[in-house]
């Protein structure tokens, strides 16, 4: 029969596991059944590709064979076009020896995919993690013939990478790029050393390029979060409520001194505009990196931060001189 030479190319490189990759197993193994019991289908060659009639079920196959249609109502690959593809496979003229596997792709869409974009799809989480796995040697298997087969029994899912791209399925049925596919094709670019390793690391969390050790104060509640995970280490400074943990000046102390750290930082909130808190870690004989007890004292109130930027002839924006005692001062002053 004279196929249209994109598709006889097509059809002689895709061997089952291309076909399996295309949908999956037990679809290839129906359409093989359906083919074993059908009588001799209908061919008609077109523009297009090759229609092929099995019953009153119309197929057109062609190249890329992702892009065949059916006249069935499944949009995504179905038996009936994996039996006709099997059929019109069948009637190819043997090349030189039908037994020898086809040549294997050279998966150029594969490797022009932007690394990048991967990375992005998969967030700095699931990157950090991915790229660990693959430093580490703990990455998944990954098999190569017509397509690539990733398998992560962590997600789990298993990945059957092929081209066009867009026809790649996962076990978890997604017909769009789901985030599976992209750690797959990021597992297989780091094998083949397309990707780089080290242009991909996500952002190191503040401190690591100094080489400083973080060790955080955390309550029991959030001793899992991924705050705690970044830090080197986590202390548990007491129960969920923030009096007996983020407030609790004895037990941050206590931890700090215990993990010998040399500095505390106040973090945000809580203790961070406490005066005492900072003498505190002084006596204790801790940096505090933040302002002085003193300067804490002198500035956290608004009004004494006001008399003394006037003191040193600071300009300030109008207002009082000194806090005012009543509303009916407030309402003299306003209307001044
Ligand atoms: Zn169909
Ligand atoms: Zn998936």
């Amino acid at each position: 029969m004279q196929l249209p030479k994109a598709l006889s190319a097509a059809l002689a490189a895709a061997d089952e596991n291309y076909l399996i990759g295309l949908c999956n197993k037990g679809t290839v193994n129906r359409a093989k059944k359906d083919l074993a019991v059908s009588a001799s289908p209908e061919t008609m060659p077109g523009q297009d590709g090759v229609t092929v009639r099995l019953g009153d079920i119309s197929c057109l196959i062609t190249a890329p064979l992702g892009e065949s249609r059916c006249s069935c109502p499944s949009s995504a690959i179905c038996r009936h076009r994996i039996a006709a593809i099997l059929w019109l496979k069948g009637r190819l003229d043997a090349g030189p020896d039908p037994a020898a596997p086809p040549p294997r792709p050279e998966f150029q869409e594969l490797r022009a995919y932007p690394p990048e974009k991967l990375a992005k799809q998969l967030g700095s989480k699931r990157l950090s993690a991915a790229l660990f796995r693959h430093q580490s040697g703990s990455g998944p298997q990954i098999t190569e013939a017509s397509v690539v087969t990733v398998d992560m029994p962590w997600l789990p899912a298993c990945v059957r990478l092929l081209e066009p791209l867009e026809h790649s399925t996962c076990t978890c049925h997604s017909k769009v790029f789901c985030p599976h596919k992209a750690e797959a094709l990021l597992y297989w670019q780091l094998k083949e050393g397309v990707a780089d390793p080290s242009l991909l690391q996500p952002a190191q969390p503040a401190g690591a390029a100094l080489d400083l050790e973080a060790a955080r104060g955390v309550c029991r509640a959030v001793q899992e979060a991924l705050a705690a995970q970044l830090a080197t280490q986590s202390l548990c400074i007491g129960p969920a409520r923030a009096a007996d943990s983020y407030l609790n000046q004895d037990a941050i102390l206590s931890a700090a001194l215990a993990s010998k750290c040399d500095a505390i930082h106040p973090g945000y909130g809580f203790l961070s505009e406490n005066p005492d808190f900072a003498d505190r870690c002084v006596q204790a004989g801790l940096k505090y990196i933040g302002p002085s007890g003193d300067v804490i004292r002198k500035l956290g109130s608004k009004s004494a931060a006001r008399t003394l930027a006037r003191s040193a002839g600071v300009p300030v924006v109008p207002g009082s001189d000194g806090a005012l005692k009543n509303v009916r001062q407030a309402k003299a002053l306003a209307e001044e």
